[in-house]
């Protein structure tokens, strides 16, 4: 299944809580989950249903899924990765989405959101180990170092997102360098060091059926 381009804030809606995925006004009044928090569509008012065991499972994979913005057969692709290295699989799975480029620039503060994060990668402005990446679903590695570009540090857009993100905590595994806009890549992403709701068991439940 491609990714999905539709209206972002019903992603939040339909997993009942803020994903963030629209950067400045996730943070805002006009947020739709504090407007509508009901499910999206002409009965989402009325579905007060008790998620099955599946159900529940199901979207706890559903909203990791969102909170990244990957496609369904790249998640299950990340999945069997996980499986394939040693430890827990759930931690392991949240490790590899961790990893990505975009999730790392977002991270770092350079985008509001990991959907702006994707489209900077993508227009190539960051350089990991000196060379240009523009993949954002590029896995960084302990020892990898991330940099701004030279010509893309009078951006307006990344100039605004660093002032307006630079109180967020920067996690453990990136040391980032913010005057010098250059980041390296100092541990796996550990479960401790990720700060979003996810139960991941519900997702490596999901699989196993
Ligand atoms: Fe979700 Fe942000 Fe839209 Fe609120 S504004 S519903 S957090 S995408």
């Amino acid at each position: 299944m491609a990714r999905y381009t539709g209206a972002v804030c019903r992603l939040c809606r339909r997993e009942g809580q803020k994903l963030f995925l629209k950067g400045d006004r996730c943070y805002t009044d006009k947020c739709a989950i504090g407007r509508r928090s009901y499910a999206p569509g002409q009965h989402g008012n009325a579905r007060t249903k008790k998620l099955s065991e599946y159900g529940v499972q199901l979207r706890e994979k559903q909203k990791a899924r969102r909170y990244y913005g990957i496609s369904e057969s790249q998640f299950t692709h990340y999945f069997e990765l996980a499986e394939k290295r040693k430890g827990q699989t759930g931690e392991n799975l949240l490790a590899i989405l961790e990893s990505r480029l975009d999730n790392v620039i977002y991270r770092l503060g350079f985008a509001m959101s990991r959907a702006e994060a994707r489209q900077l990668v993508r227009h190539g402005h960051f350089t990991v180990n000196g060379k240009k990446v523009n993949i954002p679903s590029y896995q960084v590695k302990t020892g990898e170092v991330i940099e701004l570009k030279e010509s893309s540090r009078s951006l307006d857009k990344i100039k605004g997102s660093l002032e307006a993100n630079a109180s967020r905590v920067i996690p453990k595994w990136l040391d980032f360098d913010q005057a010098n806009k250059v980041a390296k890549v100092v541990a796996v992403p550990a479960r401790e060091d990720i700060d979003l709701p996810i139960e991941e068991h519900l997702i490596v439940e999901f699989y196993s059926k």
